[in-house]
């Protein structure tokens, strides 16, 4: 039975263990650096159709009824004043059994953990390196040494596996925008409410049933190296109350007395795509290709690629990286272009964005286009 290394215990790579836990056709281990994982944190995450087909092959669906939800609409408004610019069904891409969905990111890693025997996991083991031997020969920082068939790297946007495979060429390189995300309760809007400004954007949506609500904030931020390199100030409570305030005072939202629980964090995104010249070696989710955070699919594109690896390993077909270029230009492109326009601040733009904002979220073949897609693919 071939084996299969699976390095990071994130989305990707535990979705791509629950595949492999159904098939019985590998042997497989999973090393997470990270000593357990966090089953408790309160931020959302935002899962489209072409996602939740996908989870729900592994029971997704019969998950607790009041731990998700399932938002119809993203409302888009403008954030000084919160008026309504136009607003897109997400429902049109749903069906009967497939539908948009948020929920807390713990609780979908919590379901993920579910279906895989705890002995798989190997916590607190950091890869250090790789060695192209008879087999692939993995070394981690704990001094463990072991031999697999194939390496499933899902660590994530600071992947240590591309480090090691491209050296700074395998690193990602700085967004100019950080995060700022926090919990909301007993907000006025159950859809996904955007909200447009200067520089910046918010979104706000529920993640359960339970009045719960994620508040995420990208906020364009040039920062020097020392402070990129030296995260000090992300971990400062006065840097980011004074960004929240920020956002706060250009908002008729009182955030700075909704918004509780804030995180803040850079956003790093990755240079370029890159194919490990190893055939054995597989780059999948956020070690793969990381996205700017302006369309959410990270995850759902996490979810798709770990599917597409699994496909091509069981069908011995090679397409998947054929198969994964094309959909990241795909995403990107659109992320990019999402980030940009919900940035704009000269009000000549604005204007004109707003207009085209309002036609096009109401145009079925542009929408079919840029959302079905990717939403139905
Ligand atoms: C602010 C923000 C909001 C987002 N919102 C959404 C959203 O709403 N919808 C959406 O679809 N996507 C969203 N995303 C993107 C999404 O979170 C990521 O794309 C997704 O989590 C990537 O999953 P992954 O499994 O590739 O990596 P991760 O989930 O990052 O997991 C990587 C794992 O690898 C481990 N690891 C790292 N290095 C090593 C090593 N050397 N050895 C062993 N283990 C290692 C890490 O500890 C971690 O557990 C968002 C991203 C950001 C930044």
């Amino acid at each position: 039975m071939k084996k299969i290394a699976i390095i990071g215990a994130g989305i990707s790579g535990l979705f791509f263990a629950n595949l492999l836990e159904k098939d019985k056709s590998y042997s497989y281990k999973i090393y997470e650096k990270k000593t357990s994982l966090d089953l408790n944190d309160g931020y959302g995450i935002q899962l489209s159709t072409n996602s939740i087909t996908l989870l729900n092959k592994i029971g997704f669906q019969k998950m607790n009824a009041s731990d998700v939800y399932f938002p119809r609409k993203v409302n888009f408004f403008d954030a000084k004043n919160s008026k309504k610019i136009c607003d897109v069904d997400l429902s049109q891409f749903n069906n009967q059994s497939n539908r948009y969905t948020t929920l807390k990111r713990s609780k979908l890693i919590k379901f993920l953990l579910e279906n895989i025997p705890v002995e798989k996991f190997n916590y607190n083991s950091n890869l250090t390196d790789i060695k192209n031997l008879d087999k692939l020969s993995l070394s981690f920082r704990d001094k463990k040494n072991e031999e697999f068939d194939y390496v499933v790297a899902s660590d994530g946007v600071y992947s240590r596996t591309k480090q090691i495979l491209f050296k700074d060429e395998g690193l990602p390189k700085y967004f100019n925008s950080i995060v700022l995300r926090g919990n909301i309760n007993n907000f006025k809007n159950f859809d996904i409410s955007l909200y447009l400004g200067a520089n910046f954007h918010f979104v706000i949506y529920p993640i359960n049933q339970n009045k719960e609500f994620n508040f995420i904030s990208i906020i364009r931020k040039e920062l020097i190296q020392e402070e990129i390199t030296n995260r000090n100030i992300f971990k400062d409570t006065t840097f980011m109350n004074n960004l929240l305030n920020q956002i706060s005072s250009k908002s008729d939202l009182n955030l700075s007395e909704q918004v509780k629980d804030i995180k803040c964090f850079p956003i790093f995104v990755s240079k370029k795509i890159q194919i490990p010249e190893l055939k054995n070696i597989f780059l999948t989710g956020d070690a793969f290709y990381s996205f700017p955070p302006s369309f959410a699919q990270g995850a759902s594109q996490s979810i798709e690629g770990a599917y597409e690896l699994f496909d091509d390993l069981k069908n011995n077909s090679s397409n998947y990286y054929k198969t994964r270029i094309l959909k990241t230009k795909q995403i990107n492109f659109r992320s990019s272009l999402n980030h940009f326009t919900f940035h704009l601040s000269n009000p000549v733009n604005i204007f004109f964005r707003d207009f085209f904002l309002k036609y096009l979220s109401k145009n079925k073949s542009f929408l079919e286009n840029y959302l079905g897609k990717i939403y139905n693919n």
